[in-house]
């Protein structure tokens, strides 16, 4: 099919949610993705950081592969290892919590909230602390738990329990806790928000509030997780735990898998019939996110994406001293945000249409997220054509 033909197709058939660049994209390998032009685009943006391994890794292709062969789906009510060596990974990678598997980064959320909920049930502690400008996903609760008007609007009544203070505002969270307070819940490092990294003083802090108040700390790592920071996880960079964790994005480099962690004493509370997904934890997709952890571990991807991040921040840096248009380059490893001081999303449009991907968040940041596969060279290249499109 032609390029005109495949967007005609989506024109009359599929529903108009999305603002959409008029390219189909056909196939990726590693950094790079081609659109039914042959057109060659360099990927720093992996996809919201779902890519991590780069297009088409070939450990996860071969798992996916060999999968498919085997058993694609298996219904929760058996066992299966794929689901029970994954969970094992994050569990050992992490702090030893016990796993609940979906979909994506939204019903990961989603199962947190309710654990929460279930969790402090009979003391009726069900109320959240979520964060100005953070993104927990777009189901009902989910997007009530995003504290960004934009997200709400035309979908009230919205659900109710849900307390937002300014990130970063440690009192301002110690003023929210209330009797019927039961978790806070927040990114360590605000994705969709602005790439806004949280201080070492306040997440520490609220793990100290957490553990004073008797309620639990949630931690959204759908988009910050699986090495992105330089750690499988940016709390690691903060020397606390949280009680719950949640993944998804690039848990399977693109295969749809979310997963909730909990401490065990909390996971309890999940009891059977209480909470489940049809898919999660199906085998296709844990077999992937293993081959996601393994190739992570052989290759120390963790250690190359910490050094090549100080490059890219270090080369950033520079840039933003030449262009006066740059506010500010910040971010943890390969999780950069570039904030401009005027409206992003043209100069990301033109570094697209000079074959660099990149993407606009929050208007005037631009997300920086190469796989943890790419080299300097990428990392060069890709700079050059960002300094072209702002020269
Ligand atoms: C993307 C994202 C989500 C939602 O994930 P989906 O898979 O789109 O539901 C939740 N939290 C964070 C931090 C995200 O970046």
């Amino acid at each position: 099919m032609g390029t005109n033909d495949i967007i005609s197709l989506y024109d009359k058939y599929v529903i108009p949610n999305y603002t959409r660049n008029p390219v189909v994209l056909v196939k990726g390998k590693g950094v790079h993705i081609w659109d039914s032009n042959g057109k060659c685009y360099l990927d720093l943006f992996s996809g919201w950081a779902v890519s991590g391994l780069g297009h088409c890794h070939s450990a996860v292709s071969k798992a996916i592969q060999a999968q498919a062969k085997t058993l694609v789906h298996a219904p929760n009510i058996f066992y299966t290892e794929p689901q029970g060596r994954l969970a094992q990974l994050i569990s050992e990678n992490s702090f030893g919590g016990q796993c609940f598997f979906c979909n994506s980064g939204a019903e990961a959320n989603e199962a947190a909230i309710k654990l929460v909920r279930i969790h402090y049930s009979s003391q009726g502690k069900y109320k959240i602390i979520t964060m100005l400008d953070s993104f927990h996903g777009r189901t009902l609760a989910t997007v009530t738990a995003t504290a960004q008007p934009k997200y709400h609007k035309g979908f009230s009544p919205l659900v109710e329990g849900f307390t937002y203070v300014p990130f970063n505002d440690l009192a301002a969270v110690e003023k929210a806790i209330d009797e019927k307070t039961g978790g806070i819940m927040i990114e360590p490092i605000q994705g969709e928000g602005g790439v806004n990294v949280a201080s070492q003083e306040y997440l520490k802090g609220l793990r100290k509030l957490c553990d004073k108040n008797g309620i639990l700390l949630i931690l959204d790592e759908v988009q910050t997780g699986m090495g992105r920071t330089g750690k499988f996880f940016a709390y690691q960079h903060y020397g606390i735990e949280p009680d719950i964790l949640t993944l998804a994005k690039a848990l399977g480099n693109g295969t749809a898998v979310g997963a909730m962690e909990a401490k065990k004493e909390i996971a309890k509370s999940l009891v059977p019939g209480s909470h489940a997904s049809t898919f999660g934890g199906n085998p296709l997709a844990c077999s992937a996110a293993i081959a996601v952890f393994e190739t992570i571990q052989k290759e120390a991807l963790l250690e190359r994406a910490a050094k090549l991040g100080d490059y890219a921040m270090e080369r950033l840096k520079a840039l933003a001293v030449e262009f006066d248009i740059i506010h500010e380059v910040r971010g943890i490893g390969l999780m950069i945000g570039i904030e401009l001081k005027t409206n992003a999303s043209d100069i990301v449009k033109r570094c697209m249409e000079s074959g660099l991907l990149l993407n606009c968040t929050h208007d005037n940041v631009i997300r920086f997220y190469p796989p943890l596969i790419a080299t300097r060279e990428h990392i060069d290249h890709g700079i050059a054509t960002l300094r072209k499109v702002l020269t």
